[in-house]
């Protein structure tokens, strides 16, 4: 891809640090190839989601309260595997146990705030 001024979009040689036109320093875009946790979390918690929308869809016996107990309980135990068999993905496969773990670690991360605004 073509070296760009960030500031005045002139073309740069890849030698140079500024550019020669505005003066404006080059900051390399490096590739973020680490998973934001931010983002590895709200996936997950998407899932979780879509599995509390999903358990009421198919499974009308599971009391949004219950589940929502059987989640949390998990969440205190940290305990993943616990937390495999109540959260699933989107298309209902099952979450790995090192999915549950990272959600178990991003929970203890973030405290439960951000779980309770799904409550
Ligand atoms: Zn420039």
């Amino acid at each position: 891809m073509e070296k760009k001024c960030q500031s005045c979009t002139r073309s740069m040689k890849e030698s140079e640090k500024f550019c020669a036109n505005c003066g404006e320093e080059y900051v390399e875009k490096t590739q973020e190839k680490k998973i934001n946790p931010k983002m590895k979390w709200s996936i997950i918690v998407g899932a979780i989601i879509l599995l509390f929308a999903g358990h009421q869809l198919l499974h009308g016996y599971y009391s949004p309260k219950s589940l929502e107990k059987r989640f949390e309980s998990a969440v205190d135990e940290g305990d993943p595997i616990k937390l495999t068999k109540i959260a699933t993905h989107e298309d209902k496969t099952p979450i790995t146990e090192g999915e549950a773990e990272a959600f178990l670690e991003l929970i203890d991360e973030e405290g439960q705030e951000v779980i309770e605004q799904f409550a």
